[in-house]
């Protein structure tokens, strides 16, 4: 169904909207401005019929400031609507950062602890215990990418994702991201292709925010291709743009859910059955960080066939000499 036809549908969708708000029927933005709507065309009309019969301009008068009081009720009580729904958004987004943050500490904890657990295992562990200690790190790693994707989630909301930009070597970056990803690689018997055309300018954006851009859209390329398949990745330069692009033959996503891959919390139906870990969060950071960086991020994909995931960042403006170009 087309986009407008069915934003229209939700908007005439009450009892929906209302249920979404959390508010009574009758206290739903759209209610409210059918009801104005109505009432302006009421009393237009009745002010039409009773100027015509009275000839007393104080009737007209009279009726008239009837309509403005009832319009300026209605208004007011959207006016205080739409300023509590800001308000429990923001404490919402407040919580979730500070509930992220007091997680941060005990997690990095136990981080560390499993680590120096890990690094004497010669000394006196089991094989069970080991394996035992090896899946509580797994899982805890879990954990802190999970809290870290709120707090960017939580920061998107309070509009301070990106502190600082500053030039850098965007095609190191990506190898690197590459070495990081070389045991799932060959865990998962991918065959994966790293292209990157010569002499490519630097980047100018926040690095360790870009990281997380390419670390997700691997990542994905990773998880939603069978063992076995192909992720061909290319970085090459476009009208001061520098762009990546990455492509797998994976699960694809159904057309119809093409349009939500964005969107907060969205998973689609074959991604959810073929791999249960998983979020939602990642794509919508990624976009989230690349249009604040002046970047674009756009995908193609076919369900059973493949997907190409791509983003754009700006090019540093340098010197060719001063940019430290690649070899
Ligand atoms: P997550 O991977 O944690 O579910 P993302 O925000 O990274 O969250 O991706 C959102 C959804 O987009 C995924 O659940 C999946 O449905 C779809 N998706 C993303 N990348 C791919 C891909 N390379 N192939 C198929 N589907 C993908």
């Amino acid at each position: 169904m087309p986009k407008n036809k069915m934003r229209f549908i939700n908007d005439i969708n009450l009892k929906k909207q209302a249920d979404d708000l959390g508010v009574k029927v009758w206290q739903t933005p759209s209610f409210l401005f059918i009801m104005m709507g109505l009432i302006a065309v009421i009393v237009m009309t009745a002010t039409y019929y009773i100027s015509e019969r009275y000839n007393d301009p104080r009737i007209v008068v009279v009726s008239e400031s009837i309509v403005v009081s009832v319009i300026l009720i209605i208004g007011t009580i959207i006016t205080r609507m739409v300023d509590e729904i800001i308000r429990l958004d923001k404490m919402k987004s407040d919580f979730v950062s500070v509930a992220s943050h007091q997680l941060r500490t005990p997690l990095s904890a136990v981080k560390w602890e499993t680590e120096i657990l890990l690094e004497k295992e010669n000394k006196g562990l089991t094989d069970k215990q080991l394996k035992n200690i090896e899946s509580i790190a797994f899982l805890n790693q879990r954990m802190i990418r999970l809290v870290n994707d709120l707090l960017d989630v939580a920061r998107i909301e309070q509009k301070r994702l990106i502190i600082r930009q500053r030039r850098f070597d965007f095609a190191k970056l990506v190898g690197d991201v590459f070495r990081q990803f070389q045991p799932t690689f060959e865990e998962r018997h991918l065959e994966v292709v790293l292209n990157v055309k010569k002499n490519l300018p630097w980047a100018v954006a926040d690095p360790e925010k870009i990281k997380i851009v390419v670390e997700n859209l691997i990542g994905n390329a990773v998880k939603y291709t069978t063992s076995g398949g192909k992720v061909e990745t290319l970085i090459y330069s476009k009208d001061g743009f520098l762009i990546f692009e990455v492509k797998d033959n994976g699960v694809g996503i159904p057309e119809e859910q093409i349009s939500r891959i964005f969107n907060k919390f969205f998973r689609s139906d074959n991604a959810v059955k073929y791999q249960t870990e998983g979020t939602g969060l990642g794509l919508y950071i990624a976009k989230n960080i690349v249009e604040q960086s002046r970047g674009k991020i756009w995908f193609q994909s076919i369900e059973n066939v493949g997907s190409l995931f791509a983003f754009s960042i700006p090019e540093a403006k340098e010197e060719p000499d001063k940019t430290g170009k690649n070899d």
